[in-house]
């Protein structure tokens, strides 16, 4: 096959503790997933999982042990922070289970959903799409995937993020509103999942700006810890 011009290299995140790395299909977010977050964001109650999509080549992928540089994006004086727990799929399906939502399930990471939220907030209020809040380049850090297999209780785990080395997220997994597999459950009923799907599951509540020059490290516990400089 030819192509009138090269095709797009394949996106791809590391895997611990081997040399095979990870090909991304799609991104998937989950939207107001903690309560607390919710209230910060003006909504309360539990309502049914939303979801919207970031594209593939806006990650901004960390080699273990390193530290990921995101560019200050255009257009925004209000670039907030999400500390993430990111599923990665290793194998598709429609309408899997919660049950057998772990069967599916590749591994997992510690993600940033960066966010414009001064943009995010014009959209909603005009009740047009995130995208230019939520899917612009360099929106979705991610560090290396940790298998399944090599994880502790992830439902159970710590998450929380540091910027400038003071906290600004701390919360624990088990708080999410829609777990883990109530999510696959719900996003899958959407679309048909394929190996190499990421789903950033949402954030706790914490959230607020960051300006060039400030370090970010989040944390999942059991994961490989993120960090990265806004430049
Ligand atoms: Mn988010």
């Amino acid at each position: 096959m030819s192509f009138v011009f090269p095709p797009s290299p394949v996106v791809s995140v590391p895997v611990l503790g081997q040399p095979e790395r990870f090909p991304v299909h799609r991104i998937y977010c989950v939207g107001r997933n903690y309560e607390e977050h919710a209230k910060e964001m003006g909504f309360t109650g539990r309502e049914p999982p939303f979801f919207f999509l970031k594209p593939t080549d806006s990650l901004v992928v960390v080699e273990a042990g390193q530290t990921g540089t995101m560019p200050y994006p255009s257009l925004t004086q209000n670039l907030h922070h999400e500390i993430e727990l990111v599923v990665a799929i290793g194998k598709g399906g429609r309408n899997i289970s919660a049950a057998d939502s772990i069967q599916h399930i590749y591994g997992y990471a510690v993600g940033l959903d960066m966010t414009r939220r001064d943009l995010q907030n014009e959209m909603k209020k005009q009740g047009r799409p995130w995208c230019i809040g939520k899917a612009f380049d360099h929106s979705g850090p991610i560090g290396p995937i940790t298998p399944i297999g090599q994880t502790n209780d992830i439902n159970n785990a710590e998450i929380s993020l540091q910027v400038n080395g003071a906290d600004r997220q701390r919360s624990t997994i088990s708080k999410l509103i829609w777990n883990v597999a109530e999510t696959i459950e719900h996003l899958s009923a959407a679309w048909e999942l394929q190996a190499g799907d990421l789903i950033y599951t949402g954030t706790p509540e914490g959230v607020a700006a960051v300006v060039k020059g400030d370090v970010l490290v989040g944390s999942v516990a059991g994961l490989t810890p993120l960090k990265v400089s806004i430049v």
